[in-house]
């Protein structure tokens, strides 16, 4: 994470989870992502699609650490990044994931998201979706938030898009809106986005966050925004008049 970044996000308001590394965390036990049947690659909504889903952080990267259950953010990414990979396959995608263990790629963070885009590159992926979860000083901070690169305007319709289905899927208290942010994990020139799926320094949303049915509404949100946006693409343009 860029420090200017971060100066920039704590004006706004906002404290980037990627802050917090360090540390080997303990790893709670967590239920298994019920399963789905698998659609038809073929026929499937997103049939043909290749998508690059990142549980952020890992390994001694802990990312946040919950304030209340002491949970590091990473093990909340990866459980949520692996329920949106069973939801994104049942509708025919091939999914790429970053890990789908408590690992890294390289303990120089810059290096470590370097490898995760190479896996994006090498796997022909046409999306990227980084999953996260965000904390604030205070404790009053709430409610799921997309970003994505500013002038990658697929990005950003994406975005929209996620945001708009995670409000209508969760309805948190605090509707936030897309923000464009200059996160490494969004370099790539396809649409890509980093979702803060809450803030797990907020009681409330921390106890939420912990539960796999809470996980489970957020990865049918982030799925369901992404199927609009690829709606949105796919629809003809009429032509004026
Ligand atoms: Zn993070």
């Amino acid at each position: 994470m860029k420090k200017k970044l971060i100066g920039r996000l704590s004006v706004l308001g906002f404290f980037c989870c990627c802050v917090a590394l360090l540390a080997a965390a303990p790893r709670p036990a967590q239920p298994a992502v019920p399963a789905r049947p698998v659609q038809n690659a073929e026929t499937g909504p997103l049939a043909g699609r290749v998508i690059l889903v990142d549980a952020g952080h890992g390994g001694t990267d802990g990312g946040a650490r919950a304030k209340d259950s002491g949970t590091w953010e990473k093990e909340l990414n990866l459980q949520t990044a692996l329920a949106l990979k069973t939801l994104l396959e049942a509708d025919g995608a091939a999914v790429i994931m970053t890990r789908e263990t408590d690992m890294q790629y390289n303990e120089n963070k810059r290096a470590d998201l370097t490898a995760r885009l190479d896996l994006a590159k090498e796997g022909g992926a046409g999306m990227v979706v980084s999953i996260h979860m965000n904390e604030y000083r205070t404790r009053r901070e709430s409610g799921p938030q997309v970003f994505y690169r500013a002038g990658q305007e697929d990005s950003r319709l994406l975005a929209g898009c996620v945001q708009a289905s995670l409000i209508e899927t969760l309805n948190p208290a605090k509707k936030r809106t897309a923000l464009a942010g200059d996160y490494f994990i969004l370099s790539l020139d396809i649409p890509s986005i980093l979702v803060e799926c809450g803030f797990i320094s907020n009681a409330a949303e921390e106890a939420l966050l912990l539960t796999s049915d809470y996980r489970e509404k957020v990865a049918q949100g982030i799925r369901k925004g992404i199927l609009e946006y690829y709606a949105l693409k796919e629809r003809p343009s009429v032509p004026a008049g």
